[in-house]
This record gives C-alpha cells, structure tokens and sequence, in this order.
C-alpha cells in the first residue's frame, strides 16, 4: 500500500513551525508496514493544494493529510477534497453537537465560523476529535483513501493512534513486521565499505542495505520485512552473518551500542582499570567513557594535562623529551600513557597529544597530527594518526581512535 502524506499550512512553507506530523505520520506508517514514497507540503491556497491532492491521489492508495480543519477561512482541506471529488460539503449533526459541547463545558459562546468544522464532504466517514473541535475525516473513493486529520500534533497524533490505526489495519490488513538493525562500523570509509558488500547492495530487496555516514562511523542497517518478528529477523540474522564475512573486523556494535559502551563492556569483563592522559582532547575521551553508566568500575580518573609544564608536573613527561621531540611526538604520548597509568596505579594508561589547529603546526607536524599511546602490561602501543577538518570534528575523531585502541 502506497501512501503519500500531504502536510498542509504556508506556515510550514515559512519555515515558522518544524513539520514534526510528517515525522511522526511516516514513522507511525513504515513501522506498520506501510510504503510511505511522497510527502509534499502545500501553502493554504486552494488551487495549488487541489493540484496537490490530486497529484497524490495519482500515485499513491492511500492520502493522509494534516492541517486546515480549523474553522477558520484559510482552513480549506476538506472544502478541496470534496472540490477534487466532486461531492458538496454536508452538516454533520454528531460533530456540530460535540463542538457545541465543547464550547458549553467550557462556559464560552460558540463562534458561527465553528459550524464549519462539522462540515464534511458527503459520505465522508467521520472521527472524533478528543482533543479539540475539528473531526477527522476518511473519504473512501473507489481503490483509493483520503484521510485528513487536524494540525495540532496533541490532536492529530492520538486520533491517528486510537482511529486511524485500527481503521487501516481493518480496510487493509495487517502489512508485516519491519524490523531493523544497524551493524555500527568503525575505521573503513564509506565507499571502501560499500565496495566490500557491493553484489549485495546491488541485489537487495528484503532486507533492503542502507550506508550511512553518522558522526565518524558508517552504519551499515539491515530492514526486513515479514509476516512475524521472528521472520524478519531470522531473514536480517541471515543477511548479517553474509555481511560479516566480509566487514566483520570493522564491526564493533549493534544499534544503540556505541564505542565507550563497547570498551566499558571489554574492560569490565578482562577485568582491568584505565587512565587516561588528555591533552589535545581536553577530556573528550572521558567525558566519553562516563556517558556510560557504571563506568566507574573500570575508569579510574583523567588528566587534562595540556601545556608542556603540567605534562612534566602532572605525569612526569621529562623535560628532555619534550624539549627534543615536542609536545606532540610518540614519545611524549608513551611517556603521557605510561605516567598516567603509574600515578593512578591502572591496568590500562592512555596518553593522548596532538594538534587539533587552526594555529600550532609547523613544517613537520601538521594540524590534524595525533598521537595515542595506550600503555599496558604487554608494552606501549603508540598510533600516529593525519586527522583533516576543524577543531571539533579533529577532537571528535581523535576521541574515537583512542576509543578503538581501547577495543584490542
Ligand atoms: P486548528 O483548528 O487549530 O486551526 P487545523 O487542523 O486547522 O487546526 P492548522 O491550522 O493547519 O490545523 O494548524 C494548527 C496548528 O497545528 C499550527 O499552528 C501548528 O502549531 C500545528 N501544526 C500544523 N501542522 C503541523 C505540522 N505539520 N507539524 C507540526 N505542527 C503542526
Ligand atoms: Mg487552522
């Protein structure tokens, strides 16, 4: 079933109010199946919006609209739709009594201009509105749904939960189960990732692939539909365990599961503490590490030792070394991880350095230079990394490979 939502109010089209309906509608829709492939949003002038619906009517089974239900004169939905459908408007008597009683329960005069919410096109399906005084409305015509439903998301979101839902599921049955899951990689580009798993992203069909590029990861999500849960997701388990033959190493959560919960769960089972030694992150990667509850257990503390004198001070770098390789150099980091790691007496040290810019490099350390050092009891283990954006994104990334270092 083809379902295309058409959001109505030339406030949307001012940018004056964020089109949280439509989110909401498609969200609602895809999670029961439905195929939501058009949403357009119209201004509320009646020729473009009657251009509009019949456009949707056109290609789509079933047309949700929200918004212009209100009694006032720029409120012209269901005055299109019967325009559209050839049909006249017609009192609903149920509808005016329930707007007459809202106006009672509250103590105010009803407006006349209220009458015309309980106005509908002729053999319109009606569903109350337990939140306000504009109906909803269903207009079966042949193969094909309209349904218009109120602008205010307190009003449209449980009309559309308690009515329109069962009402779909009766019209049209029960759609299947989409169920999704994201494989979250880490430390593979986009492009090489896709080349890795091409033959099958170009045969897919369910469960559908999509790449995305999310904050330094790409998430590979698997999305399958079937008559049941279980089906779906023995079609995704199948799919995965394909994919994994292939990208298995970049692999390193499922879903909600980011980079610190990862290391937290590893460290928390290998049974070890860590310390860490921050400088150009500035304790972005413990700040990082306590998002994650419980992290006290493995995380010791951090140092945020950002010039030269407190990185002597606080976790004995020597003079020398910094006088001779630099602040940002492999051997400042080993010196940072394995200080860290002896002061505050951990399994696990990480000393961090690098040059986060715009200021800072010279000819032979660029902006975007790192080093990460994670000190343990097999040694220390020094990466260089060439990190490229600005300041935040090269913190960011930089936060995330000292987490990945974490996960050997
Ligand atoms: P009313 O009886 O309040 O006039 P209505 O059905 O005519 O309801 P609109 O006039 O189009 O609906 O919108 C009423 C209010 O609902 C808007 O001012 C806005 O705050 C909210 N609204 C409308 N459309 C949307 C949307 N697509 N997303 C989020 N909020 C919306
Ligand atoms: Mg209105």
């Amino acid at each position: 079933m083809i379902v295309e939502i058409v959001s109505t109010g030339t406030e949307l089209l001012l940018g004056q109010i964020v089109n949280t309906n439509a989110a909401y509608l498609a969200r609602k829709l895809n999670s029961l199946g439905f195929h939501v492939l058009y949403q357009s949003t119209v201004g509320d002038n009646r020729e473009r919006m009657t251009q509009v619906l019949a456009t949707a009517l056109a290609r789509a089974d079933i047309v949700i609209t929200s918004g212009g239900l209100g009694p006032t004169q720029g409120d012209i939905t269901k005055e299109v739709s019967a325009g559209l459908l050839n049909k006249p408007l017609i009192l609903h008597e149920p509808s005016l009594e329930r707007i007459r009683c809202f106006f009672r329960q509250r103590n105010l005069p009803m407006p006349d201009n209220n009458v015309r919410q309980a106005m509908v096109p002729e053999g319109a399906i009606v569903v109350d509105n337990e939140r306000g005084t504009a109906p909803g409305v269903i207009l079966e015509e042949g193969e094909k749904t309209i349904i218009h439903l109120p602008g205010p998301p307190h009003e449209l979101e449980p009309m559309f939960e308690r009515s329109i839902v069962p009402y779909l599921i009766r019209r049209f049955g029960e759609q299947g189960i989409i169920v999704s899951r994201v494989l979250r990689t880490y430390g593979i580009g986009e492009s090489t990732l896709e080349e890795k798993i091409r033959d099958f992203i170009l045969n897919q069909s369910n469960p559908t692939i999509a790449l995305l590029a999310r904050n330094g990861e790409i998430h590979v999500r698997l999305t399958a539909k079937g008559a049941s849960a279980m089906e779906a997701n023995e079609l995704i388990m199948r799919l995965e365990n394909q994919l994994r033959q292939y990208i298995d190493q970049y692999i390193f959560g499922i879903d909600e599961e980011s980079l610190e919960i990862v290391v937290g769960r590893l460290l928390q089972a290998k049974g070890m503490t860590l310390a860490l030694a921050e400088s150009c992150t500035g304790g972005l990667v413990s700040s990082r590490i306590t998002d994650v509850p419980g992290s006290s257990v493995y995380l010791t503390g951090a140092i945020v030792c950002y010039s030269n004198q407190i990185k002597i001070d606080s976790v004995g770098v020597p003079a020398e070394i910094l006088e001779r390789y630099g602040a940002v150099s492999k051997e400042t980091a080993c010196y940072m991880a394995q200080g860290i790691r002896g002061k505050f007496k951990t399994d696990l040290g990480v000393g961090i350095t690098g040059i986060a810019g715009p200021g800072g490099a010279t000819a032979t350390k660029p902006v975007g230079l790192v080093y990460i050092a994670v000190d343990g009891p097999a040694g220390c283990d020094c990466q260089e990394y060439r990190f490229f954006g600005e300041r935040t994104g090269i913190k960011h990334r930089t936060a995330l490979a000292a987490l990945n270092q974490l996960r050997l």
